[in-house]
């Protein structure tokens, strides 16, 4: 290959995220009360640093009890009360029994719990049963949940309600989590103006930093917005150098990523000391993607379309933001069929937004969108997926099996 043929070769999706990739491995751990922890990674295996049940405990309300004591018809001496909370001081003999609720710890002596279903009342102070019972009967031994010591939770699971809950019940009160990716986003571009604003006659409301900010949330980074750089080399380098210095774990500068007069992100970073890949990635929509380090920082350059931007954002930027926070799986890809005829590909792989429809069985039928437009934010938020289309994969009918992103 030539010079120039290299340089504008198409790069294959998974190579380029490969490259991102590499040596992305999650950030060091951060200390947070337990309240702040859901959705966070634990950084190093957990201990119980208690035992569940601490001691034998009952799982019933009834009678704790004497199993070889029990049969229908036998009359029973209650001699006490054992509550959650508040044990039975005493010692349980043949013929007794201690009225017992459930979580309280079953007095030393009885080997069994007789539900109240299963008793009724004989007289002052007498119970009588009306069912057999077996040894160890609704009794929660201690330990059978976890005893202190063992390993609740290894490094590296996502704190959801039941880990957290868990976690609670081992008696942490504050967890080691893999710090999140600090993520910040410059928007770049004379025309645009934040949300809100208002724009000139040449002028348009710039969109991308907001979706581009929740989807690093949602694969647990921490999103800063650098707002919007004009088009010029000097003014987007010192945002850059500043997100450098305030310690950013990622930069995603959006728009200026052509060739254009006007398309100033690489001079810009490579004025900021960035040593740069320069792709143009095989995937629609998708136009050249740039990636480089500085120190620990990784700059991703993705393109302004905003179905484009957003498009990269799921394909390269989550991945690395879930790398970084130590969230190691893959972008979930799904199969269906098409619902739909679809045409032959050419050289770039396809994401087309598509939409879902289920049939009886939930399996997925996907259909393309008429409108594939790589500006058109309207079509892309009432898409339910991207479905992927292979480079040069030949024209597909109806029925055939394909792979989708859900959205
Ligand atoms: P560029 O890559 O800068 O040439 O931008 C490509 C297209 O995306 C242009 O039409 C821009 O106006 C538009 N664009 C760039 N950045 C944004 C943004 N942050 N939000 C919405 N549209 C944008
Ligand atoms: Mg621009």
């Amino acid at each position: 290959m030539t010079d120039k043929a290299a340089r504008t070769a198409l790069k294959p999706v998974d190579e380029a995220l490969a490259h991102i990739l590499s040596g992305a491995t999650p950030l060091p751990p951060e200390r947070v009360a337990l309240e702040a922890a859901h959705g966070r990674v634990l950084a190093a295996d957990l201990p119980a640093l208690c035992t569940q049940p601490p001691f034998d405990a009952s799982a019933m309300d009834g009678y704790a009890v004497r199993a070889e004591d029990i049969a229908p018809g036998t009359r029973l001496r209650r001699i006490g009360e054992a509550a959650a909370g508040r044990a039975f001081a005493g010692t349980l003999g043949s013929g007794e029994a201690v009225r017992i609720f459930t979580g309280a710890p079953v007095p030393p002596g009885a080997d069994a719990i007789l539900i109240q279903e299963n008793t009724r009342p004989a007289g002052e102070g007498l119970i009588e049963a009306t069912e057999p019972v077996a040894t160890g009967r609704h009794i929660r031994r201690a330990g059978q949940d976890f005893r202190a010591g063992e390993t609740g939770l290894v490094a590296g699971t996502r704190l959801d309600f039941r880990a957290l809950s868990l976690a609670a019940a081992m008696n942490h009160a504050a967890l080691a989590v893999v710090r999140r990716p600090k993520v910040a986003i410059l928007s770049t571009g004379d025309e645009l103006v934040p949300p809100g604003g208002a724009p000139g006659p040449d002028q348009i409301v710039a969109s991308n930093h907001v979706g581009l900010a929740a989807l690093v949330e949602s694969h647990g980074g921490e999103a800063l917005q650098l707002g919007i750089a004009p088009d010029d080399i000097d003014a987007i380098e010192a945002r850059i150098s500043a997100a450098i210095a305030g310690g950013a774990d990622i930069i995603v500068t959006l728009g200026g990523a052509s060739v254009g007069d006007h398309d100033l992100v690489a001079p810009a970073l490579k004025a900021a000391g960035i040593s740069l890949d320069f792709w143009k990635i095989a995937m629609r929509p998708g136009k050249p993607v740039m990636f480089g380090r500085y120190g620990e920082t990784r700059i991703l350059g993705l393109p302004g379309n905003p179905v484009s931007s957003l498009v990269t954002g799921v394909v390269l930027l989550a991945p690395l933001v879930r790398a970084l926070a130590g969230r190691s799986e893959p972008t979930v890809i799904a199969h269906g069929r098409l619902d739909a005829p679809i045409k032959a590909n050419d050289q770039r792989r396809d994401y087309l937004r598509a939409r879902i429809r289920r049939d009886d069985t939930g399996a997925a039928w996907l259909s393309p969108l008429p409108l594939q437009d790589s500006a058109m934010l309207s079509a892309f938020t009432h898409a339910d997926a991207l479905l992927i289309r292979e480079i040069f994969a030949p024209a597909a009918e109806p029925g055939e099996s394909c792979l989708y992103i859900p959205l």
